[in-house]
């Protein structure tokens, strides 16, 4: 047998070796929220506000309740309603396409470039000739930053101002990340992002931020948390919803932030390990000039015969692997009935084959991680 490495089943994502480095600071700032009974927008909310715009440069930071709600507060501030279009890649989290349809409005899905995984342009100029089409009213475009990698965002700036789309970048996996030299949060019309537990950024629960430099918006966005507020709580002037973060993931967030930069600069020296050791038996993820990662995801493409293959191998070593995305929306139950692109999303189906994600995290040691990556070449070298 030649293997001498044989630890207990890995995890996907160690968020407790993060919470042993975060130690009491983390427990004490959860127990001072227990005894201010300050629990809902208490001063860590707005603290962490002041926090997340100082990291990334926004201009606004409004925390919500989760991801989703992000999504779906930019869509309800900026009206979208049924006939409208508007159009987001089918290979992603379902909720970036659910929000669209939650309001009404149709989803039209977009091709995403297969080295990327993100949306695709020359597939979003045959998006807008189907919306058309059908008799749509072309609003905007969501994009999504998948596995943590920024979309290429300018020729998509180009596209929403040539066409008078606004842009919402779904940031839920890239807080973080850089494109051309500007942070995520200040791309676009908004940015959204998630701080679920699994995200870059996670609390310890559900949590939602939204980034902007239109004061405007943001002053929307804060009335739309908490039930369409006016100059008072009982001052209702629009339909709002419950969209706050609670002041604990607030005061776990803020934690959090301490060591975030340095947990980046560790997921990227990982990546870098797991594509030097890949790139002969796999296509491994390689960021194009001025894009940096904050790597949610390490995902690679397989031949799609070996992927099952491969998943029962590392399984039975100890390593756990997941599917991002198996079924691409546009071939979900829900989604099906929605529009694609031009004659439909060629990359996203093939890479909705290949794909494969190995643990990432910022406590993957070089050990594990050695173990991790002989087992992926014995597998794919036979
Ligand atoms: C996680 C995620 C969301 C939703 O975030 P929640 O906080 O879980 O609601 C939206 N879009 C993408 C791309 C995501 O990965």
């Amino acid at each position: 047998m030649n293997k001498p490495f044989n630890p207990p089943a890995l995890p996907f994502i160690d968020l407790q070796a993060q919470r042993h480095r975060l130690g009491a600071a983390l427990e004490e700032a959860i127990l001072k929220v227990t005894r201010s009974g300050a629990y809902i927008l208490g001063p860590e909310v707005f603290e962490l506000e002041a926090q997340l715009a100082q990291f990334c440069g926004a201009g606004e930071v409004v925390t919500c309740a989760n991801g989703t709600d992000a999504l779906a507060m930019v869509l309800m501030a900026k009206g979208v309603k049924p006939g409208d279009g508007i159009f987001c890649p089918s290979f992603t989290f379902a909720a970036t396409a659910e929000v669209v349809a939650w309001l009404g409005a149709t989803p039209v899905f977009v091709d995403v470039d297969a080295e990327t995984f993100n949306l695709d342009t020359a597939s979003l100029h045959q998006a807008l000739r189907t919306a058309t089409e059908k008799g749509l009213t072309p609003r905007g475009i969501i994009s999504v930053d998948l596995f943590g990698q920024p979309a290429d965002y300018e020729p998509i700036e180009a596209f929403a101002a040539a066409h008078g789309l606004w842009l919402l970048s779904d940031a839920a996996q890239s807080f973080g990340a850089t494109y051309k030299g500007r942070r995520v949060g200040t791309i676009g019309t908004a940015t959204t992002t998630s701080f679920f537990p699994a995200k870059p950024l996670g609390c310890y629960g559900d949590g939602g931020a939204i980034f902007t430099d239109d004061a405007a918006l943001a002053d929307i966005l804060r009335s739309l948390r908490n039930h369409g507020a006016g100059s008072d709580r009982y001052d209702n002037i629009r339909i709002g919803m419950n969209g706050r973060l609670d002041t604990m993931q607030a005061a776990v967030l803020l934690q959090k932030l301490t060591i975030f930069e340095d947990e980046i600069v560790q997921r990227n020296l990982i990546a870098e390990r797991y594509n030097l050791a890949l790139n002969q038996v796999a296509i491994v993820p390689n960021l194009p000039p001025g894009v940096t990662s904050v790597w949610a995801q390490y995902t690679m493409r397989v031949a799609p015969d070996r992927r099952e293959a491969l998943a029962a191998h590392l399984k039975a070593a100890g390593i756990p692997t997941a599917i991002y995305y198996p079924i691409p929306l546009h071939r979900q139950k829900a989604y099906a009935h929605y529009p694609s692109a031009g004659n439909g999303l060629p990359a996203t189906e093939a890479i909705a084959r290949e794909v494969i994600s190995l643990p990432m995290h910022p406590y993957l040691d070089l050990q594990a991680q050695n173990h991790i990556t002989q087992a992926v070449v014995e597998c794919l070298s036979n």
